[in-house]
């Protein structure tokens, strides 16, 4: 199992996009997004003149950026961008309506993006929800000077085909594993076959990158989702994989309607699944 060593965040070696064949890469996503493929959704509509599920278009609408200091440690401070639209549709969502209404975001051009990267002095440029959106992202990576690592911050559910692509820029994988039940994705994300994309792309990253993974517990799925979860990382990427289980969740966006999940989480579901994490032998929580 590949081990995760976070050199890359202490400023030792090279970025991976400072040596990125931009020429090819650029033609290949382009491709992608003329029958777009980017998720695991495979919407096939030509994203330069019409629009899928996520309705984003080819041009980068963003509703955030700023340096953040709640990133887990190893990463902050964090250049973070955040952009509008989403693959999910996760019906507690805490960045709606931006995240479901992706022209609520404002237009970037590459070049805006790239100067923001080059001047934002953080130790890293975290991309949020940037599986809509690579053709700018790496356009944008392109004209970046700033010797930067790059964080793919997402929620896991991007194809086959963007996670061989991202291998040529990603530094730092930050991953959502949400659900590992599809039953529970569909109802709650709109995500069918959720888990398996999931696993797929935290086996590819883990290859290809360093890895955090992000495990959000929700009230009622903590059998069903959370708990699964920690055992497959444990199994399949091992005991030092670096795992931040978080309490954060808080009903939000449309979970009124899902009587399951319409409230906090309690010390105790949270408490239980920390101590699941440590007893099966995950080593490495944030
Ligand atoms: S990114 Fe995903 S949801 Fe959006 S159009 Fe492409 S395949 Fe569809
Ligand atoms: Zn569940």
């Amino acid at each position: 199992m590949h081990s995760q060593c976070f050199s890359i965040l202490k400023g030792k070696g090279t970025p991976k996009f400072k040596n990125a064949d931009f020429k090819q890469f650029i033609y290949d996503i382009e491709k992608l997004y003329k029958s777009c493929e980017l998720c695991e959704r495979k919407c096939k509509v030509n994203r330069f003149i019409e629009k899928g599920f996520c309705r984003a278009t080819a041009k980068a609408k963003i509703f955030g950026a700023h340096a953040h200091y709640g990133e887990e440690p190893e990463l902050i401070p964090s250049g973070t961008l955040f952009f509008a639209g989403c693959n999910l549709q996760c019906v507690y969502c805490q960045n709606a309506p931006h995240s479901v209404t992706p022209e609520l975001g404002d237009e970037w051009s590459d070049r805006q993006i790239a100067e923001w990267i080059d001047k934002c002095k953080c130790k890293n440029i975290n991309f949020v929800t940037p599986d809509c959106y690579l053709l700018n992202i790496v356009g944008a990576l392109k004209n970046v000077k700033a010797n930067i690592p790059v964080v793919w911050n997402s929620s896991s559910y991007y194809s086959e085909k963007t996670a061989e692509l991202i291998k040529e820029i990603v530094d730092l994988y930050l991953l959502d594993f949400r659900y590992f039940d599809n039953k529970c994705a569909t109802k709650l994300s709109s995500a069918p076959n959720y888990a398996e994309a999931a696993k797929r792309n935290h086996l590819i990253a883990c290859r290809n990158g360093d890895l955090i993974i992000r495990v959000l517990v929700m009230p009622n799925h903590t059998d069903c989702c959370a708990k699964p979860i920690l055992r497959w990382i444990k199994d399949n990427l091992g005991e030092n994989t670096r795992v931040n289980i978080l309490e954060q969740y808080h009903p939000a966006y449309r979970a009124n309607k899902y009587p399951e999940i319409n409230r906090r989480l309690t010390m105790k579901e949270y408490s239980d699944v920390v101590s699941y994490a440590k007893k099966i032998g995950l080593k490495n929580l944030v």
